[in-house]
């Protein structure tokens, strides 16, 4: 449903996070760019114009990345592909933590948005309208896609950065499982508002970004179901997870790597009753992440108690 590494170039690496461009970007990039060359009177200019609306994706990326790894999240790899870029970020499975990773990129746009602007119109006043006709519609050109993606990755539409904005916000009054189901439903909605919209300006490359959205909430509501689900399970007390501060499931959910037997990992300090491995490391069933055994213990209450 999302590209991966396979099928993708190594672009290069920046601040530890490896940049890789799918090969469906070419065969998309010929229709882009022949779709722009009206506009100019010479094809440098749409292909130019077409690696810049990538730059700008790849900006906001970088800042879902960097915000994810800011707050201890996990985020090393950004594929570029037709659709946009994806980044894929890890953020500690928090509310607050999510918010920053989401918002992060969005708000590279509207950083831009002014910076962008105030080149538009200085290259107007210097008149390049008419003396450097290929190089203004360039600049004006980048200023409204900067624009138009900010307002569409608003939108709060699951997957689109808004209905992950929408969700990270009800995740602090709902919950996690909760939030992601709202937002889904909402998802739903407004992807099909989007289909419809779509066929109404009979542009095929918009509904399959539509399609794409349709899958994602739904693959996103079963994944809340999940959820809510796991957070009926009884916990263990005495533990929680250092990213996500949830306590553990109680009862035999991890499985040893050597003898394959199931085991509560909680109740032996890590080790397999069944064969005595034990383990440097205790996954989170929650949210996926790995620490070591003892910093999964809460510190019990210290007491306030004068006696000796
Ligand atoms: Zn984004
Ligand atoms: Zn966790
Ligand atoms: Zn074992």
């Amino acid at each position: 449903m999302t590209p991966t590494r396979q099928g993708s170039f190594h672009l290069f690496r920046l601040a530890g996070i490896d940049v890789y461009l799918h090969w469906s970007w070419f065969l998309v990039a010929v229709y882009g760019i022949s779709g722009r060359a009206p506009r100019y009177s010479s094809l440098a200019w749409p292909v130019l114009e077409y690696l810049a609306l990538f730059c700008i994706v790849l900006m906001h990326e970088f800042g879902h990345a960097l915000a994810c790894r800011q707050v201890g999240g996990q985020a090393n790899q950004i594929v570029l592909w037709p659709l946009g870029g994806v980044a894929y970020v890890a953020p500690p499975q928090r509310p607050g933590a999510t918010l920053w990773s989401i918002a992060a990129g969005p708000l590279v746009n509207v950083v831009l948005a002014p910076l962008l602007g105030i080149a538009w119109f200085f290259v107007h006043a210097a008149g390049w309208g008419e003396t450097m006709p290929n190089a203004y519609s360039f600049i004006r050109t980048l200023f409204v896609i900067n624009g138009a993606l900010l307002c569409f990755n608003l939108l709060p539409v699951y997957p689109l950065d808004g209905g992950q904005i929408l969700q990270a916000l009800l995740w602090f009054v709902f919950g996690r499982a909760r939030s992601l189901m709202i937002t889904t439903v909402v998802g739903f909605i407004g992807g099909v508002g989007l289909i419809l919209l779509a066929i109404r300006v009979s542009d095929l490359w918009f509904g399959i970004l539509c399609v794409f959205i349709l899958m994602n909430c739904w693959r996103g509501l079963t994944q809340a179901r999940v959820l809510a689900r796991v957070a009926k399970l009884p916990h263990r007390a005495g533990f929680a997870c250092p990213s996500c501060h949830q306590p553990p499931i109680l009862g035999p959910i991890w499985r040893c790597d050597r003898c394959g037997q199931p085991f509560d990992t909680f109740e032996t300090h890590a080790a397999c009753p069944h064969c005595g491995a034990q383990f440097a490391v205790t996954g989170c069933p929650e949210c996926g992440m790995v620490y070591p055994f003892n910093e999964w213990v809460v510190a019990p209450p210290v007491s306030t108690s004068a006696h000796r």
